[in-house]
């Protein structure tokens, strides 16, 4: 097991290899790669996939699009030395790609990645989760919308129970992963989970996080008004389940956080929409076809698998994606918040994998 772990001097951000982090247009730190594995999901969340668009006929990435094991390593270790220290996969649904154990055992060999975790709907969790623990994954964040069977029926469009979700959820805890789940807040979808789901994971030691329905994509039918927003959120908690705030963990988290005041742990929400934070957005994201955005919200991304299968490689691929961050302007989430017109065509969610 490699000893470099935390061999980043956090003070100073200077990475093992002594090349100094960058920073893009607003003075904003690359410090988190996403990496989405794969465009399919074994779901149809109505507010990620609906099912009338992803149907039997989409067209899905043809597998030789996918960016190879590789390939993906190869980008990874160049930003990780453009000082990248925490890798998220996500997808789709990242545990339908095959042996990714292997990905991320690869990733985790990597100097200066001090942190990878994992987004999934935990369904295959279960057969998973020991070989991922035992590669190198600390992490999962799990999405489950509801406690309550129909409603979580009615939301993933493919009518599974919550219950090969739970198993998910143990087979990580059993495997020795941090677990954090990831609930989407939708008028009319949800709002009645808000408390039965406090309730389940509160005095579990799971960090319940809750996310407002945000307008990625263009086919979730997103309102304004289908916003749950992270005041009435945290107030309709609240008042059943006393809560207090608590501080931010580290520069760039995404999630408020709040403790239960009776000492039964703690919830977060990320509240993108009502209380936007650009403005320590420290994220690049790599799609499963090799295009890389700076921002959730993009309508264009960058094709730097197109530059890797013709050879960039070496200080000319850092350089490139160093050049890539200077230019980063992104602030969309500020910018709805400042109502400047932000309408315009965007990627799939699934596509990006959030
Ligand atoms: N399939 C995996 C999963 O569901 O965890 C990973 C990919 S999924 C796109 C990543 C996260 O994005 C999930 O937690 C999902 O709930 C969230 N998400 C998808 N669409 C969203 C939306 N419109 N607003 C807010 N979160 C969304
Ligand atoms: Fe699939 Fe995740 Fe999107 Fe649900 S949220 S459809 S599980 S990619
Ligand atoms: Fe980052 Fe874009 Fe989200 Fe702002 S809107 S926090 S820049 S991903």
């Amino acid at each position: 097991m490699k000893d470099n772990r935390i061999s980043i001097d956090c003070r100073r951000r200077i990475p093992v290899n002594n090349r100094v982090p960058i920073e893009d247009h607003l003075g904003r730190p690359l410090k988190d790669l996403r990496i989405s594995v794969i465009d399919k999901c074994n779901l149809r969340c109505t507010y990620c996939m609906p099912k009338e668009i992803f149907g039997n006929d989409y067209a899905f990435l043809p597998e030789e699009e996918l960016l190879s094991f590789n390939e993906i390593v190869q980008l990874a270790e160049a930003f990780a030395q453009l000082g990248v220290e925490k890798i998220r996969i996500t997808g789709g649904e990242p545990l339908l790609r095959k042996d990714l154990d292997k990905l991320i055992s690869r990733l985790y060999e990597i100097p200066g990645i001090a942190d990878i975790a994992l987004t999934t709907n935990a369904i295959l969790l279960p057969k998973r989760a020991h070989k991922l623990k035992e590669a190198g994954l600390q992490r999962v964040n799990i999405s489950l919308d509801a406690i309550e069977d129909e409603v979580f029926k009615q939301i993933n469009g493919r009518a599974v129970g919550t219950l090969p979700v739970l198993k998910g959820i143990e087979a990580a805890k059993a495997a020795g992963l941090q677990v954090k789940i990831n609930m989407v807040a939708k008028k009319g979808m949800n709002e009645s989970q808000i408390i039965p789901m406090a309730k389940y994971f509160k005095d579990k030691d799971i960090i319940l996080r809750y996310i407002e329905f945000m307008d990625v994509g263009n086919h979730n039918g997103w309102d304004l008004d289908n916003v749950v927003s992270k005041k009435q959120i945290v107030s309709k908690i609240n008042e059943e389940l006393p809560l207090e705030s608590a501080t931010e963990n580290y520069y760039g988290e995404v999630a408020s956080r709040f403790r239960y005041k009776d000492g039964g742990g703690e919830v977060g929400v990320i509240s993108s929409v009502t209380d936007s934070f650009c403005s320590t957005c420290t994220r690049i994201r790599l799609s499963a076809d090799g295009k890389l955005y700076t921002c959730l919200f993009a309508s264009q991304g960058f094709d730097i698998k197109e530059k890797i299968r013709n050879g960039l490689e070496g200080e000319q691929l850092t350089d490139e994606l160093a050049s890539l961050w200077g230019r980063r302007k992104d602030r969309y989430s500020d910018e709805r918040m400042e109502q400047k017109n932000t309408n315009r065509k965007k990627i799939e969610m699934s596509y990006i994998g959030g």
